[in-house]
């Protein structure tokens, strides 16, 4: 199932979107929704509640006293944080009971809409993250005209969340609802016929995505950075320990001219890992199904340089992901060629040189790799040069 991550500040049009979604056929988890459901009459937790803050926050027919439980928090760090403790747990259980329940029955893609979502930092657990995104001054203007919301509220419970700059840089996909909503709606149909159901399709089925046939070589694109750091915060929330790096590797790292493909590199103790039920499960759940038949890099000393190889799911940013242990001579290759290219501009020069040559000469997917090869050996006493003046080792990222 297709985990998707819904949020925008207070008025930037979520609910529109969730809405939209829910009758495109997504299952939609409501997190207001379900905050208000734990604190019901019968729940579990409105015990708790009457325990630690008693009577005086309860209606006189036994419901939460929603105005009263606010005051008693409101300025007492102590007293939100109980309150927290108490009620944070029943809302977690509860979202995982709704996805799982949606799991079950078949569902392809399943939207959590959670208006916390960045200020809780929860963005690796999700497949994607939509964020809807509407200029400040537009939002106080539809909360104070539709929702008759004072404009001095409104402003502070703006100021009370995430900026929007913290906002975007978790957004996989970012919808402006800044126009009309017929424009929203319309970019949510096209978001789900183009990305959503193959990226869902392609999950059920484990189909990675290969990069097109045709060798296109794009300037430095800025997108490149935010679209590594992103998937690699999805990698370390499924493979937890499993991962002791996880670093953006390739050219579009550099970045330099390249294919339109994220390289990664994750880093682990042994192979043995990588080749365990747990490491294959998170990955084919976290949309990172593995090609067999690819397990060793050409090696740059004679030596077999092993590996696992792995593809994404979202038809939409081409991931590689390169599985070697950490230590390993690929594993340094692979961020040595990389701080390489980082810090020397000639040898960015002379490689984009290189591999336009190679796309001026026609070749495909498959034969540029084994073409390229040559001027990689090369290039690898000058790289190891390098490596000895800068005293450089290798640090792969850790958690
Ligand atoms: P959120 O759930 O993000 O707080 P809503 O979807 O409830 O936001 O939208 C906030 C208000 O703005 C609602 O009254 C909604 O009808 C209105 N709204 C949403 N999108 C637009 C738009 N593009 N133009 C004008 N008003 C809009």
């Amino acid at each position: 199932m297709l985990r998707i991550g819904l949020t925008g500040g207070i008025g930037s049009g979520k609910s529109t979107v969730s809405r939209r979604l829910a009758e495109l056929g997504a299952v939609v988890v409501d997190a207001d929704l379900i905050a208000r459901e734990v604190v019901e009459p019968g729940e579990p937790a409105l015990d708790q509640i009457r325990e630690r803050f008693g009577e005086g926050v309860f209606t006189a027919d036994g419901a939460l006293d929603r105005p009263a439980l606010g005051r008693v928090v409101f300025g007492d760090p102590q007293a939100l944080a109980d309150l927290e403790g108490i009620t944070h747990p029943a809302i977690w259980g509860r979202t995982a009971q709704r996805l799982s329940a949606a799991e079950e029955a078949g569902t392809a893609v399943a939207v959590h809409d959670m208006p916390l979502l960045v200020e809780k930092q929860m963005a690796g657990e999700y497949h994607l993250v939509l964020i809807v995104d509407t200029d400040e001054e537009e939002r106080v203007r539809r909360i104070v005209s539709n929702r008759a919301t004072p404009e001095a509220e409104a402003r502070s419970r703006i100021a009370a969340q995430a900026t929007d700059e913290q906002r975007r840089a978790v957004a996989d996909v970012l919808l402006d609802n800044n126009g009309a909503p017929e424009a929203l709606l319309a970019a949510v149909d096209r978001l789900w016929e183009e990305r959503l159901t193959p990226f869902a399709d392609n999950l059920a089925t484990s189909t990675p995505v290969r990069a097109p046939q045709e060798l296109t070589l794009l300037d430095p694109q800025p997108a490149w950075a935010g679209q590594a750091a992103r998937e690699i915060a999805r990698l370390r929330h499924r493979l937890g320990d499993l991962a002791v790096t996880v670093d953006h590797v390739g050219s579009t790292s550099v970045p330099m001219s390249a294919k339109p493909v994220i390289d990664l590199q994750v880093g682990v103790e042994s192979l043995t890992v990588a080749d365990s039920e747990a490491f294959r499960a998170a990955m084919d759940q976290g949309g990172w199904p593995r090609i067999e038949g690819i397990d060793q890099d050409s090696s740059k000393d004679g030596q077999p340089w092993p590996k696992r190889y792995h593809l994404g799911c979202d038809p939409a940013v081409p991931i590689h992901l390169h599985v070697r242990e950490v230590g390993s001579p690929g594993w340094r290759w692979a961020l040595l060629f990389r701080d390489w290219l980082r810090s020397d501009e000639s040898a960015r020069t002379d490689y984009r040189a290189e591999k336009h040559r190679l796309a001026a000469a026609g070749l495909q997917r498959g034969e540029y790799a084994d073409a390229k090869e040559p001027w990689f050996d090369g290039a690898h006493e000058r790289v190891e040069a390098w490596a000895q003046e800068a005293q450089w080792t290798p640090e792969g990222e850790g958690p």
